[in-house]
């Protein structure tokens, strides 16, 4: 498996890092991408990529809660650190905590995508209470091989599908697929597994039965299984095609 969406150099870990990582391992994850979020946190996220090579890659980017009236320079300073990403990201869109800067939101998310086409690279987009500024901004500066992943998605089908007429994007599902959501479940039974791939958002958003308690990569089977009674078939048949959209997408890898 592949945890395409985890804050591993969060300070939730810093007591036991090493034995998340051992328990991720032990379930069957064998890589994982860890999303920026900005400068305060970019040397966590280099020490975890440093001390976990072959585990976790990197992605660079600006977190679209951390955009406010500096964000030029926190472009700057996540643009000079893209070497060695496999991603941009996590970038996006939240009009949930706040409207406050969502006219630099949009700016920023624009410039980002830019750098995904210069660089060819996936995106790894956030996007809560802002579907139709993401879908304005995506279809603005759609390019031919634009792709990645629209990370936790929370919005529609309809909204999924309009995102996919722009570029490729996949379903980053996480823990709130285990949450008594219907709405969600629906969502995912209109796609095939060849659109979606798994993420824990860990430290947050633990699956069932870990709900409310720190999350972690090791849980992504809890995800894997929900997902699997979800669409009728065998656990093994949604590890291994979202495993394999994830390598195609991150490291090129095709079947
Ligand atoms: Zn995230």
């Amino acid at each position: 498996m592949i945890d395409t969406h985890v804050h591993l150099y969060d300070q939730a870990f810093d007591t036991d890092r090493d034995l998340v990582v051992e328990r991720a391992k032990n379930t069957g994850v064998r890589h994982c991408i860890l999303p920026a979020i900005d400068k305060s946190s970019f040397r966590a996220q280099q020490e975890c990529l440093a001390r976990y090579p072959w585990f976790c890659h990197k992605a660079s980017g600006l977190h679209p809660t951390s955009v406010n009236t500096d964000f030029r320079k926190e472009l700057d300073f996540a643009y000079s650190n893209l070497e060695g990403a496999v991603a941009i990201g996590e970038v996006g869109l939240d009009g949930y905590w706040s409207r406050e800067f969502m006219e630099e939101q949009i700016l920023a998310l624009e410039e980002q995508v830019q750098w995904a086409r210069e660089k060819d690279l996936p995106l790894i987009i956030h996007s809560r209470s802002s579907f139709p500024e993401l879908l304005s901004t995506l279809k603005k500066c759609r390019y031919p091989g634009m792709r990645g992943i629209l990370h936790a998605w929370s919005g529609s089908a309809e909204v999924f599908r309009e995102a996919n007429r722009y570029g490729h994007f996949l379903m980053g599902i996480g823990g709130v697929i285990t949450y008594s959501n219907a709405r969600l479940a629906g969502v995912v039974q209109e796609f095939d597994l060849a659109q979606i791939v798994l993420e824990t958002d860990a430290p947050w958003l633990s699956p069932v039965p870990f709900r409310g308690k720190r999350n972690e990569s090791a849980y992504l089977k809890y995800i894997a299984e929900k997902l699997a009674q979800l669409k009728d078939v065998s656990a093994e048949k949604v590890v291994g095609q979202t495993t394999q959209n994830a390598l195609s997408l991150f490291f090129g890898v095709k079947k």
